[in-house]
């Protein structure tokens, strides 16, 4: 695979480059991909913070070749993934594909997409061939972006390498985001792109240890539950997710309030003040 660097566009197959920013963090792993699509004609998918250094990086990647910036697509408005496009857009007027926010937290205010896209809409360019997959779940104005070609799927924050997606309610839902994985297995991909960390081999069977994994995960929240009558978000959180680090701890909590809502949704959990129950079947 190659190398994943800062600041300097890496070739990862024909007809599409990765630009990293260097916002490396807790929420961000190594930093924020952004992807450029064609040599000539190029889209950009998710260009990423709007740090002057990443802007100038992929205007450099893109004039390298002679090419020009002609489309922006962004898999979801939060701040380290959409708010380049307002300097791209000073640097060049092109066509922005994304869809808007529902709600406020973490996101991008600025964004205002050209096309608001839909579920299985393709975007045909010269280099590329880009099929919007709605993926709602991390939160709702979230699409992956299939490029037919290659079959490597630009994943966003719905997959990430190196950490596991936060999802924060109310826009973030988890019962959107298992099925938001499971359709990815009706689609033929080759690689994942992720929007934090490498490219990932063996797509499907990425897509089902992560269906997997919020199962169990859930499953244990269950087992809490019961273990404890009653508790708090507060409380269960040390237990469920005694496997990650306290420092981790807060943003955890968003992923498990989005478990309980999504057991609260089927029944088989309840809350009241602010405590959470198991409802036994
Ligand atoms: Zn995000």
């Amino acid at each position: 695979m190659p190398e994943l660097v800062h600041a300097k566009a890496v070739r990862l197959a024909p007809g599409l480059r990765r630009v990293t920013a260097a916002n490396p963090g807790v929420m961000t792993g190594t930093g924020t991909n952004t992807y450029l699509l064609g040599e000539r004609d190029v889209a950009v998918v998710d260009p990423g913070p709007d740090m002057p250094q990443h802007v100038d990086a992929i205007l450099a990647a893109i004039e390298h070749g002679g090419g020009r910036l002609a489309r922006i697509f962004a898999t979801h408005t939060h701040m380290d993934h959409s708010p380049a496009t307002a300097s791209l857009l000073r640097h060049r007027k092109v066509e922005v594909i994304g869809a808007l926010a529902s709600d406020r937290m973490f996101q991008d205010a600025g964004f205002s997409p050209d096309i608001e896209c839909s579920h299985d809409q393709v975007f045909d360019g010269p280099e590329y061939s880009l099929r919007a997959i709605a993926t709602p779940g991390h939160v709702s104005n979230h699409f992956c972006f299939l490029e037919q070609n290659s079959g490597y799927l630009m994943t966003g924050d719905h997959i990430m390498n190196g950490s596991t997606v936060v999802i924060i309610p109310p826009s973030g839902d988890m019962a959107a985001y298992i099925n938001s994985l499971k359709i990815l297995l009706d689609y033929p991909l080759t690689r994942l792109a992720p929007g934090h960390g490498d490219i990932m081999e063996s797509p499907a069977a990425v897509v089902q240890w992560l269906v997997d994994h919020r199962l169990q995960r859930e499953a244990r929240v269950l087992e809490v539950l019961r273990a404890h009558g009653e508790a708090t978000v507060d409380e269960l959180v040390l237990e469920v997710y005694s496997d990650v680090p306290v420092a981790v701890h807060p943003v955890a909590k968003l992923s498990l309030l989005a478990h309980l809502i999504k057991l609260e949704q089927e029944r088989r959990a309840a809350q009241a003040n602010k405590r959470w129950s198991a409802v036994s079947i």
